[in-house]
């Protein structure tokens, strides 16, 4: 599967723990992510990770594109919600478009989990 990983600055911490925890699962799949995020997890995870823009300079819009053209499979999206973000628009677009092309997207770290253990039982 293609799945995008993306994490706000207050969640960074949240998606590193999450991507060791679930290595073994996302190390079989192809990794996206935006900018700092998909730098992060590669330093710090190890995992080989193919890099879009940073998400208030345009990375969120980039994975709603490969999602549109039917390029992603799932989205893991760690989002900030005390925090307000300059990039809302774009966060809401993606979220949209998962909801307008029926591609499972996880918000919180409950349902990532969720996800990655319906991956690892395929
Ligand atoms: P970043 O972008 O991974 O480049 O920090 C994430 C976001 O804020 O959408």
């Amino acid at each position: 599967m293609r799945i995008a990983l993306i994490a706000h600055d207050k969640k960074k911490d949240d998606m590193i723990d999450f991507a060791k925890r679930y290595k073994d699962v996302l190390i079989e799949h192809e990794l996206y992510a935006t900018g700092t995020t998909g730098k992060l997890i590669s330093e710090f995870v190890g995992l080989s990770v193919s890099r879009f823009l940073s998400g208030p300079l345009g990375g969120d819009q980039q994975i709603g594109a490969r999602l549109a053209q039917g390029e992603m499979d799932l989205i893991i999206f760690l989002r900030d919600p005390l925090t307000s973000q300059p990039h809302e628009p774009d966060v809401t677009a993606l979220i949209r478009l998962c909801d307008v092309h029926c591609i499972p997207l996880a918000t919180n770290l409950g349902t990532a989990e969720v996800l990655m253990k319906a991956l690892k039982s395929r």
